[in-house]
């Protein structure tokens, strides 16, 4: 870190903040500038706080050099991690070359509407099913979720037409149970930053799907994910499912560029979500086209037979016969980046 000083402060005041460096057992090195004197520190093995230095007189700013995560940095981990998803039909593979395709409702609702929708992407491509039998919803009046009914719905899914399943858990409790019927487990945007979920993925054996926050910025993400890999689990694939922003044309703005910022600073892979990160159905398939050309891992897109019954998210799920039009499209835009369609 580096503790950077008013142009004005005394050499007492830089002394001070030299004298409180050693205090921590650290090392301070003062850099005398033309206008100000910088205190750069060493010794440190994690991330320092820069509120210590920052309430000290004559301080002006502290500058952070490293970065506070470390597991999940490139940095740490130059080799880029690719996640292998064991399905009946085939090990789906997740980062690098291979782009997943995850698709499927936004919620179980019942084994028919589940089947439906699963027989149709499964006949389309894709090889993992998405569906919530746990809604993490903004309303406590909206539909929850079937629970484990829900997840039942799901096993027979995997059993009947050989895919992998992801779902979401909310909390501990759905942990304990999602963890024992899905491939990979969701946590959704609203759970970025419950640590004690975030622990409890960590001891999971399954690979960990890490929704971004409404508001989150990729260090707060990359740290949620640094809590998952601290406790053991080293499976995690982050997602970026739009943020808030002033724009009123669409439900959430799809950062795409978080996409090429992910594989700069971590070695972990990222899908993108253009089903939450738009909100409407006629935005989905060209954010999906982009997603594809900005080096996502994979997509994660919301399908309904029946999207105008839907409990929740029909608004912004495809019809299965646009789902397939998405299919083959991203398929020939990943051909010419030479990635493939998993
Ligand atoms: C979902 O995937 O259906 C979901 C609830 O997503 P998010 O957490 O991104 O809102
Ligand atoms: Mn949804």
């Amino acid at each position: 870190m580096l503790v950077i000083m008013h142009p004005d402060a005394t050499a007492s005041q830089i002394q001070a903040v030299c004298e409180r460096v050693q205090s921590l057992g650290l090392r301070p090195h003062i850099i005398p500038g033309s206008l100000s004197t910088a205190v750069a520190i060493t010794g440190n093995t994690g991330a320092l706080d820069a509120g210590v230095f920052e309430v000290m007189s004559g301080v002006s700013e502290c500058l952070a050099v490293t970065k506070p995560y470390k597991l999940v940095s490139r940095h740490s981990n130059p080799e880029t991690t690719v996640i292998s998803v064991p399905t009946p039909l085939g090990v789906v593979h997740i980062g690098g070359g291979s782009v997943a395709m995850i698709a499927g409702p936004c919620a179980i609702e019942n084994a028919a509407q589940a089947e439906a929708i699963a027989q149709r992407v499964q006949r389309s491509g894709a090889r993992l099913f998405r569906g919530g039998a746990y809604k993490p919803r903004t309303s406590p009046y909206s539909f929850q979720g079937l629970g484990e009914a829900g997840l039942n719905i799901l096993a027979g899914i995997r059993e009947r037409f050989g895919l992998g399943i992801v779902t979401e858990a909310v909390d501990n409790e759905s942990m304990d149970l999602v963890e024992r019927y899905a491939d990979v487990i969701q946590i959704g945007a609203r759970s970025m930053q419950n640590f004690s979920l975030l622990k409890r993925a960590g001891r999971s054996r399954q690979p960990i799907l890490l929704k971004r926050g409404l508001a989150a910025t990729l260090d707060e993400l990359l740290m949620a994910a640094e809590y998952i890999v601290s406790e053991g689990n080293p499976r995690v694939i982050l997602c970026e499912r739009g943020i808030r922003t002033f724009s009123d044309h669409t439900r959430n703005t799809l950062d795409l560029s978080i996409v090429p910022a992910v594989h700069r600073r971590s070695h972990l892979p990222i899908l993108v979500d253009p089903s939450h990160g738009t909100g409407h159905r006629h935005k989905v398939l060209p954010l999906a086209r982009a997603a594809a050309a900005v080096g996502a891992d994979g997509l994660l897109v919301e399908v309904h037979t029946t999207p105008e019954q839907a409990l929740s998210d029909g608004r912004q799920s495809l019809l299965p016969d646009e789902f397939d039009r998405l299919v083959a499209e991203v398929g020939r835009i990943l051909g010419v980046l030479d990635r493939t369609l998993n």
